[in-house]
């Protein structure tokens, strides 16, 4: 791990600088509290053995500046100083330093200090990833990766408020395989929920990557097009269509295959809510059944 050190004093450079290799880390130096905040974004430093005063911008200064800058890098600073009255510790841990070393510190405690704090940032890394890992899953239809009804309704939404600002259209597609019941009923639940998953497959592995997918329920999916008129709504649900006449399934069974059928809207219909998009869109989506399905219908402006 790279561990940073902000000390303008040779000596002091040299004792951390050793502490630190010698526990297996590269110590990376920086002379003054100014070039050490210049680089700050770019480096994203994690451990921080930082000098409480520098030359311009002191390390309380630096503490405290961090403590009230939002920031998604997780840092934890050792204050460093010749200061050891509690008053002093009190005041650098109350400006955001996670731990307060003196200068005089012997070797060993500096390295079980710097040691604690390697300890916190790994803790930090994972609770990092676990809550990165939660937000996807509350986010998806665990079974197809698409984003889950609820989120793909909200992402419409916003989808629709953007494309108000910027003067653009917002496409969306109801797309419901056909006859799936069949599917089901022929082959069993197993086969049934394999189709399923290759068939969000077809739907993900064809679309644009600013396009959103999601499971809206069952055997029906919903496209949010941004930046789409109807006719390459229309033109993209044909897209998927054919994709999906032509997903070849022989390894589940042979000679499987499916179709879909696909209603769509587009705001220029004058639908400003995610709900008059959806409701018309679903609307396009059961004429294209009636019809006799295997086709996309647009919805009637
Ligand atoms: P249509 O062409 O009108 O859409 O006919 P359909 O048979 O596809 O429609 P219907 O709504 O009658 O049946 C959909 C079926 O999909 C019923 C339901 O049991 C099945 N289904 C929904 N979700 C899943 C799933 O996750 N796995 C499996 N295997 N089946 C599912
Ligand atoms: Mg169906």
């Amino acid at each position: 791990m790279k561990i940073y050190i902000v000390d303008d004093d040779p000596g002091s450079q040299l004792i951390l600088s050793t502490a630190v290799s010698d526990m297996g880390h590269e110590p990376v130096i920086e002379g003054t509290g100014e070039s050490f905040m210049e680089n700050f974004d770019l480096t994203q430093p994690s451990l921080v053995l930082l000098d409480w005063v520098l030359p311009g911008i002191s390390g309380l200064d630096i503490c405290n500046r961090l403590m009230s800058t939002d920031t998604d890098n997780y840092h934890y600073i050792i204050l460093v100083s010749a200061k050891e009255k509690p008053e002093d510790i009190r005041q650098a841990l109350d400006s955001g330093a996670s731990d307060y070393i003196t200068k005089g510190a012997a070797m060993m405690e500096m390295k079980a200090r710097i040691g604690v704090g390697i300890r916190t940032i790994v803790l930090e890394r994972e609770r990092s990833e676990l809550r990165l890992q939660l937000r996807k899953l509350a986010r998806t239809d665990s079974f197809t990766g698409l984003l889950n009804h609820t989120v793909i309704l909200d992402e419409l939404t916003l989808e629709l408020k953007r494309s108000e600002r910027e003067g653009s259209f917002t496409g969306v597609l109801m797309i419901d395989i056909d006859n799936f019941k069949a599917v089901n009923d022929t082959y069993g639940h197993i086969i049934g929920d394999q189709v399923i998953a290759r068939f969000a497959a077809v739907l993900r592995e064809n679309s644009r990557p600013y396009d959103r997918i999601g499971r809206y329920g069952g055997d029906e999916f919903i496209m949010i097009l941004p930046r789409s008129d109807s006719e390459s709504c229309f033109s993209i649900a044909e897209r998927m269509r054919r994709k999906t006449m032509d997903l070849e399934m022989d390894d589940l069974v042979m000679g499987l295959a499916i179709t879909c059928s696909i209603g769509t809207c587009t705001s220029d219909h004058k639908l400003k809510f995610s709900s008059a998009l959806v409701a018309a869109a679903d609307n396009a989506l059961y004429r294209a059944k009636e019809g006799g399905r295997n086709r996309t219908v647009s919805c009637r402006s």
